[in-house]
């Protein structure tokens, strides 16, 4: 499903966050390292090739919240956006590095001129976020920058299984 907010499409869809060719950059939920693991980043940096990993290394560490951004690589977008998101029950308080993780993504993503960016369910994996919260945390986060951003004009949410999908679009259905 998609809504329009202050000019900028929003939308949640089924998928994988490496075959989103059609957007500038896709959103990494990385380690504090930059380095390849499971989930997202995993399958991000075999995506890409290492050239990611050689890219990224000199800008690690990054704390809970931070974003940096480097080019794609083998990967069919522009860009790709590192995001760490908070351990749930570790890294307090988890919903405003949360919220900071979809901010500070979106700040690089219009500040590199970008029409469109990809995110997937931060921190909702090995990190243990319920996923019902963090959609709240992450669609309302989007929506109030919403009015903020110059370049960025669709932010999508690319959620791997159906009940995310699911608790996603509730959310995004039920948001002012
Ligand atoms: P974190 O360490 O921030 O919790 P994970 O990578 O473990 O991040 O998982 C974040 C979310 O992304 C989880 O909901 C997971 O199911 C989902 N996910 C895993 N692989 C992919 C993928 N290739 N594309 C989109 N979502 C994915």
């Amino acid at each position: 499903m998609k809504r329009e907010v202050n000019g900028v499409t929003v939308e949640c869809l089924r998928g994988d966050i490496t075959a989103q060719a059609d957007v500038d950059a896709v959103v990494n939920a990385a380690n504090a390292e930059l380095r390849t693991g499971g989930g997202v980043a995993g399958a991000i940096h075999r995506a890409a090739g290492p050239g990611l990993e050689e890219e990224a290394r000199p800008l690690a560490p990054i704390s809970p919240g931070e974003a940096v951004i480097t080019g794609a690589h083998g990967l069919s977008n522009r860009h790709v956006i590192h995001a760490l998101g908070p351990v749930y029950g570790r890294d307090h308080p988890e919903g405003e590095l949360l919220a900071d993780c979809y901010r500070n993504s979106l700040a690089l993503a219009d500040e590199n001129g970008l029409d469109s960016v990809a995110f997937p369910a931060i921190s909702t994996g090995v990190f243990g976020y319920p996923v019902e919260e963090a959609a709240d945390v992450a669609i309302r986060t989007v929506i109030e920058e919403s009015e903020n951003l110059q370049s960025v004009r669709l932010v999508r949410f690319v959620l791997f299984g159906e009940s995310d999908l699911g608790a996603h679009e509730r959310i995004l259905r039920g948001s002012a």
